[in-house]
């Protein structure tokens, strides 16, 4: 290939630096639910600053409320289809709305904040010589014609559905991920997120949060699989939900939305090998943490049997 600067060598003492080193951290999107979560450990380290740039599109400042005013912390109105000036060490690029009835409001917004926001955290890596991670999606797979899914399986996606906002700009930002890697010799960390849920919502206990401060302070460009092994159909979901909230209530079948894979599961080989990484909550688990921090919020209580 001919590219004008060969990608640099990776750095072992990487990952102690960041225990170690005064970083100062970008993170778009960090008002969301994995952004905010992820901002919580980062700040835990006292040595680092934290920058959230996000347009509070489906994020909110109050999942960033114990922040606000903090001497090591900064957050910004912005949206990352603007260009964006500070300088950084880190950038986690996360800014991307991921829950489709929000994906689906504004496509073209989807596909412009994916391709030039992307591009633009990129042309900041470029300037600044940060290293950069994108929040990949299993989406990338589409409706898959493999199972389970490893990393270098290419996906099965329709370009012009109603998803393919989401699915093909994630695809376009990891390619620009690679092209300024291989050209520039840009830094790059690529995770591909199987589906989160719980509180706030909580995402697995925060180990997902763990997978990506591991990824970026490693030595392995990805993509890597971060998500759950555990399969179970709509229908287990569904009684599982029922059982904890309401045995009383019925579940009802319906049309599934155009170019919903039919079935997904993650191969994590990779990531247990590169990082160490693994869920460790079970569905259940999961569910009742889940349950609790939505009744908080909706104000509901529980029903108690007299
Ligand atoms: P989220 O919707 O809670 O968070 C996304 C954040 O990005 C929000 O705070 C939102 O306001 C912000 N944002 C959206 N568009 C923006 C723009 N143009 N400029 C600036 N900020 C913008 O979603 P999440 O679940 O926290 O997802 C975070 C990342 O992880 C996304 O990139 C998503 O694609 C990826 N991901 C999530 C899952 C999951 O199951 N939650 C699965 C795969 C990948
Ligand atoms: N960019 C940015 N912040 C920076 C540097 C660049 O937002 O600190 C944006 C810039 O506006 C451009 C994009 O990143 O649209 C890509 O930058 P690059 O330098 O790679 O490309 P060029 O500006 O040469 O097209």
């Amino acid at each position: 290939h001919t590219t004008s600067r060969p990608p640099p060598t990776p750095s072992p003492l990487r990952f102690s630096k960041f225990f170690q080193a005064n970083l100062r951290i970008l993170v778009t999107g960090g008002a969301g639910f994995i952004g905010s979560h992820l901002v919580d450990k980062l700040m835990e380290n006292e040595k680092h600053e934290v920058i959230v740039a996000d347009n509070f599109f489906t994020g909110s400042k109050d999942n960033l409320k114990k922040w606000i005013g903090h001497p090591r912390f900064e957050l910004i109105r912005h949206d990352v289809t603007q260009p964006l000036l500070v300088e950084v060490d880190q950038i986690y690029h996360l800014a991307c709305p991921a829950s489709p009835i929000f994906y689906k409001h504004n496509p073209v917004k989807t596909i412009k904040t994916n391709v030039i926001g992307t591009l633009n955290m990129l042309g900041l890596a470029k300037r600044v010589g940060a290293r950069i991670l994108l929040t990949s999606t299993s989406e990338v797979y589409g409706d898959p014609l493999e199972h389970p899914q490893t990393e270098a399986y290419w996906g099965n996606v329709n370009p012009i559905g109603v998803r393919s906002c989401y699915d093909e700009g994630k695809r376009v930002a990891e390619t620009l991920m690679f092209d300024y890697h291989r050209q520039h010799g840009i830094e790059i960390r690529i995770a591909r997120i199987f589906n989160t849920y719980g509180p706030r919502m909580n995402i697995d206990d925060g180990r997902v949060v763990d997978g990506l401060i591991k990824l970026m302070n490693g030595n392995n460009t990805g993509p890597i699989n971060l998500g759950n092994p555990g399969e179970f159909t709509m229908l287990e979901l569904a009684e599982n939900v029922k059982e904890l909230i309401n045995p009383e209530v019925t579940v009802m079948m319906t049309e599934n939305t155009p170019d919903d894979p039919r079935q997904r599961k993650p191969d994590i080989t990779k990531a247990k090998e590169v990082l160490g990484w693994e869920p460790k909550v079970v569905l259940r688990d999961g569910l009742v943490l889940m349950e609790g921090d939505f009744r908080e919020r909706l104000a509901v209580p529980k029903k108690t049997k007299a």
